[in-house]
C-alpha cells in the first residue's frame, strides 16, 4: 500500500529533537508567546527572506489579520484565484468583503496577469494571489498591475514553503504573505498554526495588535481585535522541522522528477513548471478526463490518492449568493473534474514513487486505457 501522505514519518525522523522541544516547553511553564514564539518567528523571518514574521494560530487567520491590518472590510473588492483551496475565499468573506474570482492559467493553474485588470472596479482593494501545490506564481506582473491601481497584493503562501521565483523565496515580493502550518503542509506543525511574513514594519505591528485582542499592552486594547496566537509547542517544533524543510523538500523535488520523466508518454496532463520557477511539490497535481475511473484503478492497485479539490469555491453552497457561474471560470471549471493528486512527501521511498510510474503508465497504455471502454 502507498499511502498519499504518512505524517508520523515526519516525527520518526526528527524525534530526539521534537520530544526535547515538547519537554522544554513544557518544563518552561511559558505557555502563550514568549521565547519559543519569538525564536521561531525570526527564523521563519529569515528563511522567507523577509523582515518581519507574525506567528498565529491557522493559515485562515493569517489571511484574515492581513486583511483586517489592511482596513478591508463591507464594500471592498479582493481579487481571489477562481481555482484555490476555498480559505483563499473565506478569509476575504470573513471581513465582509466581496471574493472577485479570476480565473487561473490553463497550464499553471495559478493566477497570471491576465484577466486581472478587467475585473479591477473602484471597489478593488487587494489582490491574493496563491503558490498553488507548491508552484510559485510569477509575481511582477501582477505587482505591476496592483501598483498601476494602488492595489495591495497578498501572497497566499500556505502550500509554497521554501519555493523561490528567479532564485528569491516566495513571501517577501509582494505586501504579505500568509502561511499555513497545518499538518500536512511543507512545513507542519503537530497541530494548527500559520504565520504572515511583510517587510512592512507598521503593517507587522498592526497584525501582533490584531492577532492579540487588539492590545498594545496587557488590559489595553486599542483595536477590536482577535485571540490567534501561535502556540510556543508548536513554534518549537516548527523550528526543529525548519531545519530540516529544504532536505525535505529536495526528496519532493526528486519524487516528482521521477513522475515527470516516468509519465511523459502517457496521456496524463502533467504540471508546467515556469523557467524561473523553483516548485517545492507541496502536491503532485495530474489532469485527466477519467479521473474517477484511474482513481479507484489506483486505489485497487494499492495507491492511494486525492483531488485538490473536486468543487471548486464558486460552486460551494456557502457561495450560492454570490451568483457565480463556472462557465465564466473554464479553466478552473475544468481542472476541479480533471485533477488528481499523486501521492509525493518528504518521506516517500523513491521505489514507491516508481511504482506509481509503472502502474500508470499500465493502465494509461493504449487498448488497455481505465475508463475508455474496452
Ligand atoms: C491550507 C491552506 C490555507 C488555510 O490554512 P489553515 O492553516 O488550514 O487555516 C489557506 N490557503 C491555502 C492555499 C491552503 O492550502
Amino acid at each position: 500500500m502507498i499511502r498519499f501522505l504518512d505524517l508520523s514519518q515526519a516525527y520518526d525522523d526528527l524525534r530526539p529533537e521534537i520530544d526535547a522541544a515538547i519537554a522544554r516547553v513544557s518544563a518552561s511553564g511559558w505557555y502563550i508567546l514568549g521565547p519559543e514564539v519569538d525564536r521561531f518567528e525570526q527564523a521563519f523571518a529569515a528563511y522567507t527572506e523577509s523582515r518581519e514574521a507574525i506567528g498565529c494560530a491557522t493559515g485562515l487567520d493569517a489571511l484574515i489579520l492581513v486583511l483586517m491590518a489592511m482596513d478591508i472590510g463591507p464594500g471592498d473588492e479582493v481579487l481571489v484565484p477562481a481555482h484555490t483551496f476555498v480559505a483563499t475565499w473565506l478569509a476575504v468573506s470573513r471581513v465582509g468583503a466581496r471574493p472577485v474570482p479570476v480565473d487561473v492559467d490553463p497550464d499553471t493553474l495559478n493566477m497570471t496577469a491576465t484577466g486581472l485588470v478587467e475585473k479591477i472596479t473602484r471597489a478593488t482593494k487587494v489582490i491574493i494571489p496563491v503558490h498553488l501545490y507548491g508552484i510559485p506564481v510569477d509575481l511582477a506582473p501582477i505587482m505591476e498591475i496592483a501598483r498601476q491601481h494602488g492595489l495591495r497584493v497578498v501572497e497566499d503562501a500556505a502550500q509554497a514553503h521554501g519555493a523561490r521565483w528567479d532564485g528569491r523565496r516566495v513571501g517577501a515580493q509582494a505586501d504579505a504573505a500568509c502561511w499555513s502550518f497545518y499538518p500536512a503542509k511543507n512545513l507542519g506543525a503537530m497541530g494548527d498554526g500559520g504565520a504572515v511574513t511583510t517587510n512592512d514594519t507598521a503593517l507587522a505591528e498592526r497584525i501582533r495588535l490584531l492577532g492579540n485582542y487588539g492590545a498594545v499592552r496587557k488590559y489595553e486594547n486599542l483595536e477590536i481585535g482577535m485571540n490567534s496566537r501561535l502556540d510556543p509547542l508548536q513554534a518549537a517544533i516548527l523550528a526543529v522541522k525548519l531545519d530540516k524543510l529544504d532536505t525535505w523538500n529536495t526528496h519532493r523535488v526528486r519524487v516528482a522528477q521521477i513522475y515527470l520523466d516516468g509519465l511523459t508518454d502517457t496521456d496524463l496532463t502533467l504540471p508546467h513548471i515556469p523557467a524561473k520557477a523553483d516548485p517545492v511539490w507541496h502536491l503532485f497535481v495530474v489532469r485527466t478526463d477519467r479521473r474517477e475511473a484511474l482513481l479507484s484503478a489506483l486505489s485497487d492497485a494499492g495507491i492511494q490518492t486525492q483531488i485538490h479539490y473536486p468543487i471548486a469555491p464558486f460552486d460551494q453552497p456557502c457561495y450560492a449568493d454570490l451568483n457565480l457561474s463556472g462557465e465564466d471560470f473554464p479553466v478552473a471549471t475544468g481542472a476541479a473534474k480533471q485533477v488528481l493528486s499523486l501521492p509525493i512527501g518528504p518521506h516517500m521511498p523513491l521505489d514507491d514513487a516508481h511504482r506509481v510510474v509503472d502502474t500508470l503508465q499500465r493502465l494509461t497504455r493504449d487498448g488497455q486505457r481505465v475508463g475508455r471502454g474496452a
